[in-house]
């Protein structure tokens, strides 16, 4: 493998007078590549351009000068100049930033900035099927359906036919071949409206005003709205995405989680008048591509999305916020390593504009970012109308343990009766999918773990499959011991939600439940299912892992169980304590949103933690200060920075000896540390041996550039790999 950095080859100027230029392509390449400007042709910086690459052609964007390190004979011409609006040069300014930052190569930024495929393809209308003349062929009882189908609608496009009739989309092929069905042009629909700013929103409290009236003013720069859950943060900032939308520029939303949103497009529906423009990972081909255009073009006034959208080529954005900013979400730990929060402050600040950051309990960073001054502060003190903050218990698991082989304690069991009782609602929250995270043998003590990764195989007794979260591995559960041979010895250690529900369902038969993860919420649609069951308490007793905890209203939840409320906190994460306090006290806020009173019960083994005694008491500002204190002392973030470098290689001896490398030439100086290489958490993923340096920097030391120090002579031999997670948020 080449080396990881680009190298400064000496220019070797041409004396030849042609017009070059450099495009930047949307590869995982060093830079932008030399190509020449045949006659006939204008660009401009920004202009998208299809070049030659190899034996293809690429789209690239036109970067900027040429670097004059390739000899003419050698240079290729750009073919056509697509006639399109070009990347907006604060695009371009951001996608050199973010490579600049996270030490990725800009093409793979600018990757993810047009990751749309066939994004210029023109396309006015889709192909759909109407009914032609059904006796130019045999009327088979599956023909019939389609034509039923059809009887409804002038026309129905393939997919949506198929699917409606039950049939495969050959019969419809066939069907069209026979003239029994026409094949008609039909106009395309936008997968987003116009949002109105104009229409009313609901009577603000005196706190909401106060918030809302200074976001409107639109100063650029990064505000924190803080606020419990419940408080009105959405509300106030669709007051400033209005103002955005009256100054007639775009806004951005970033949600952590976007099959989670349904509730939020709703809302937004009915603010607006028409839905906002979307962008994930579930879209179609042509809704990207509808919607990326559109983005470009300036006609998707609003677009809500996860982490990517940021990198969409708005034409002119107005306002970002990141809604849930505390989230880890946020960090995207594949391609591109980057944190999509804090690169939402720079692409705000590039276009000097307004950055709004919300949660009910913000990151560690962002909080020291108020504190020094960084970033404005709004603050909503109390739930919207009658709903009170529930009150937290804490169960001593030491002194009231559950009895053996069960996972509920007797308060616990007790809440949920009386909860069931008064025909409310409960939630029994286990961070934790399938039925048990380890499978052991009574006999000899043998575990079975992935044989991929370093991690136990996690039981998912529904499915009646062993699984490895990590690689996917799966096995269906062994009969009798791999290594000692017993039958039937094969035994579940511990609890996951599955468990739980078993334990809930014996005790409580009559309730009836719901376990929501990710694996029975699989898909938007599924979870918008799951979410609306529970809302109109359609179920007693809901069973469920983090999904549970954003943002959703439940009317009739009065009782959250926290079922292993020390789970988090084991393992060397600086966030641990942070994380499970922001987790925990979103559990919480499930509990009484209505005019009911709320109860949470949280089973720990430590009850004198700080972060269990800080949601006790509720008192967020403390538990914050001595976390500050902690990473201060220890010079951890926010107040140090991180980088992490991960090894990896099908060989163990041959990642060491690149590791022992690496160690020899890690730089020493004043304010840098480096820590490592150490196997990593996870030593083994997907088959590849891991280890990790961490370097540790004073805040004013930059990272980047003792890391381009150390590693621009590196090269990585073999299937050897080396990554850079620039303040990392996994240490696994
Ligand atoms: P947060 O985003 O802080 O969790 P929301 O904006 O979702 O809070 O508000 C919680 C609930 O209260 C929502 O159902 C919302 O519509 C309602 N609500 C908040 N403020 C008002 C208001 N001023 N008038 C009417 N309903 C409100
Ligand atoms: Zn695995």
């Amino acid at each position: 493998m080449a080396s990881l950095f680009a190298s400064n080859t000496p220019p070797a100027l041409d004396p030849a007078t042609d017009r070059r230029i450099g495009v930047l392509l949307p590869l995982p390449l060093a830079g932008a590549y030399d190509y020449l400007v045949p006659d006939g042709i204008e660009v401009a910086l920004g202009d998208f351009v299809e070049v030659p690459l190899g034996s293809r052609s690429v789209l690239g964007v036109v970067w900027g000068d040429a670097k004059d390190d390739v000899a003419r004979a050698k240079l290729k011409q750009i073919e056509a100049k697509i006639e399109m609006a070009p990347l907006p040069e604060i695009s371009r300014r951001f996608i050199d930033w973010v490579a600049n930052y996270c030490l990725s190569a800009p093409g793979a930024v600018l990757k993810m900035a047009m990751s749309v495929g066939d994004a210029f393809k023109p396309e006015r209308s889709i192909k759909a099927y109407a009914i032609g003349d059904p006796a130019s062929g045999q009327v088979t009882a599956s023909r019939q359906r389609v034509l039923d189908a059809l009887g409804e609608v002038p026309s129905m496009q393939p997919g949506e036919l198929a699917r409606t009739a039950g049939v495969t989309p050959s019969v419809l092929s066939r069907m069209a071949e026979l003239g029994q069905l026409r094949v008609v042009a039909q106009p395309l629909a936008k997968p987003f409206g116009r949002p109105d700013p104009d229409l009313p929103g609901p009577q603000l409290s005196p706190a909401q005003r106060a918030a809302a009236d200074e976001l409107i003013q639109a100063h650029a720069g990064v505000t924190l709205l803080d606020g419990v859950t419940g408080s009105g943060k959405t509300e106030v900032y669709f007051e400033a995405i209005a103002a955005c939308l009256k100054r007639g520029k775009q806004a951005l939303i970033l949600l952590p989680e976007i099959a989670l949103t349904t509730q939020w497009l709703e809302r937004f529906t009915e603010r607006f008048g028409a839905p906002p423009g979307q962008w994930h990972s579930e879209l179609t081909g042509l809704e990207r591509r509808l919607t990326w255009r559109a983005v470009l073009r300036g006609d998707a006034k609003v677009v809500v999305g996860a982490r990517s959208a940021l990198f969409l080529p708005y034409r002119d954005l107005g306002l970002i916020i990141v809604d849930e900013e505390h989230e880890q979400a946020f960090k995207q730990e594949d391609g591109v390593v980057y944190q999509a929060r804090d690169m939402a402050v720079v692409r705000g600040h590039l276009a000097q504009i307004p950055v709004i950051l919300a949660s009910a309990t913000p990151s560690l960073e962002t909080m020291h970012n108020v504190e020094t001054g960084r970033y404005r502060f709004l603050h909503l003190p109390d739930r919207h109308g009658p709903a009170q903050l529930p009150e937290v218990r804490l169960v001593d698991l030491r002194r009231e343990p559950p009895p053996r082989q069960s996972w509920l304690s007797p308060p616990l069991r007790e809440a949920i009766r009386a909860t069931l009782e008064r025909r409310e609602q409960a939630l029994l929250f286990l961070n934790r999918r399938g039925y048990a995270p380890l499978t052991l043998c009574r006999a000899c003590g043998h575990r079975l773990q992935c044989p991929n990764c370093s991690a136990w195989l996690v039981e998912h007794r529904y499915l009646g499959r062993l699984q490895c979260h990590h690689c996917g591995f799966e096995s269906p559960p062994p009969m009798k011991c791999p290594a000692c041979s017993a039958e039937g010895s094969m035994a579940a250690c511990g609890p996951g939600v599955e468990r739980v529900a078993e334990e809930a369902a014996a005790l409580f038969p009559e309730a009836s439940r719901l376990i929501l993860t990710s694996d029975t919420a699989s898909g938007p649609t599924k979870t918008a299912e799951l979410l609306r069951m529970i809302a109109q308490r359609e179920v007693d007793l809901v069973i469920g892992t983090q999904i549970i905890a954003k943002g959703h209203h439940f009317p009739n939840l009065t009782l959250v169980g926290v079922v292993d409320a020390d789970l988090g906190l084991s393992g060397g994460d600086l966030r641990a304590a942070e994380r499970t306090f922001q987790l925990l006290h979103q559990v919480a806020g499930r509990a009484g949103r209505a005019d009911l009173a709320g109860l949470v019960l949280i089973q720990t083994y430590d009850p004198s933690r700080p972060v269990m005694q800080a949601l006790k008491a509720g008192d967020r500002d403390r538990f914050y200060a001595l976390e500050a204190e902690e990473r201060r002392a220890a010079g951890m973030p926010p107040f140090g920075r991180l980088a992490a470098v991960i090894l990896s290689g099908g060989d163990p001896e041959e990642v060491d000896r690149f590791g022992t490398h690496l160690a020899r030439t890690a730089p020493h100086q004043d304010g840098i540390q480096v820590l490592g290489p150490a196997p990593a958490p996870l030593a083994l993923l997907r088959g590849r041996h891991r280890r990790r340096f961490l370097l540790k920097t004073r805040r004013d030391v930059a990272p980047q550039t003792v890391l381009r120090r150390w590693l621009s002579g590196i090269k990585t031999r073999r299937d050897l790999m080396l990554e850079i997670d620039i303040d990392p948020y996994s240490f696994m």
